[in-house]
């Protein structure tokens, strides 16, 4: 705990007393005045390139960002985790990090390899496994407490970078083009599993390239039980100790909505693939949000549809809801 406390911002009393956005403000100008590797990098990302590639009634942003090479193309192996320095843990963290204790067991850091202009860590104090059991009303209480922001979790096989020390992250509300697609794609395209008459309703949005599974309710309770009856339907992987997945979190006018990526795989054939075969994609959260981050500039050019489709297609798990109880 005091290795916490000492990477803990100290806030001037009416920012202290205020709400999450101001905190947020604070550590942001901080940070970026204090600590050069964040200020550096987050001034590269205003000039980051961008591009849509469009779907119909959704769409995509690829983003050409050569400074997320070393998450997209991590060494996860359980060796590399094993020896390397875990970079959430609070003894390891560069001393000019500093940031802001959230729910009493999380500290909420300025990412410093941002995909957003607002890139937010969140881990837990301790040095323990990403597996989302136990945590979602956490996540959901974190979506209030941020409702400028989306929280999401990556699976640790999934896009975590640190699959061996449990962390969220946050970014701005509505860069993902999923956080505006979700209400305004038409009815017609969400399979409605649990109806609108009981205290939440659970969908499936239909022809989105990938499986979403949305869950909403005004309060948290609902999405947390109907979560965990998904995650009983859904198969179990052995090294991840959960299904495959990622989360999207967020809170807006009094209701919370959660939703479910279900996936097979946590990496496409095409980031393996050598010579012209090869795209460096490795989907998290944040692409399946609908932002696809590249870390070479030739995949950023010149990647389709078409390739989005094989990626999603390869990486997502299709679900039976035959026989499914909620
Ligand atoms: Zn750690």
């Amino acid at each position: 705990m005091e290795r916490i406390i000492e990477h803990v911002l100290t806030l001037p009393e009416e920012i202290s007393t205020g709400s999450f956005e101001g905190k947020i403000a604070f550590m942001y100008s901080e940070q970026l005045t204090n600590w050069d590797m964040a200020r550096n990098h987050y001034r590269h990302f205003e000039s980051v390139e961008r591009r849509v590639i469009s779907a119909g009634d959704f769409s995509f942003i690829v983003q050409h960002n050569p400074a997320r090479a070393r998450s997209t193309c991590a060494d996860l192996s359980a060796k590399t985790i094993e020896t390397r320095k875990c970079f959430l843990c609070s003894h390891h963290l560069p001393q000019a990090q500093n940031g802001l204790i959230i729910k009493d067991k999380y500290l909420l850091l300025v990412n410093p390899f941002p995909i957003f202009d607002r890139h937010i860590t969140i881990s837990d104090f301790n040095h323990c496994p990403q597996r989302i059991d136990g945590r979602i009303i956490d996540m959901l209480e974190m979506a209030a407490l941020l409702p400028q922001f989306t929280v999401f979790y990556n699976g640790p096989l999934c896009g975590a970078s640190a699959p061996d020390h449990f962390h969220f992250q946050a970014a701005q509300k509505g860069i993902m083009p999923v956080d505006s697609e979700v209400s305004r794609i038409d009815s017609s395209r969400k399979r409605i599993f649990v109806g609108e008459k009981s205290d939440v309703q659970v969908y499936e949005l239909i022809d989105y390239l990938r499986t979403a599974i949305v869950m909403e309710s005004q309060w948290k309770e609902p999405i947390d039980y109907c979560f965990a009856r998904l995650m009983e339907n859904l198969p179990q992987n052995a090294e991840a100790g959960e299904p495959l997945m990622n989360l999207i979190a967020s809170y807006t006018d009094g209701v919370y909505r959660l939703i479910v990526f279900p996936r097979k795989a946590q990496r496409p054939s095409c980031y393996y693939a050598v010579g012209d075969e090869r795209i460096i994609v490795s989907p998290a959260s944040v692409e399946l949000g609908g932002i696809i981050v590249t870390p070479r500039e030739e995949d950023f050019q010149r990647l389709t549809l078409d390739d989005l489709k094989k990626i999603f297609d390869e990486v997502s798990l299709k679900v039976s809801f035959k026989n499914f109880v909620w």
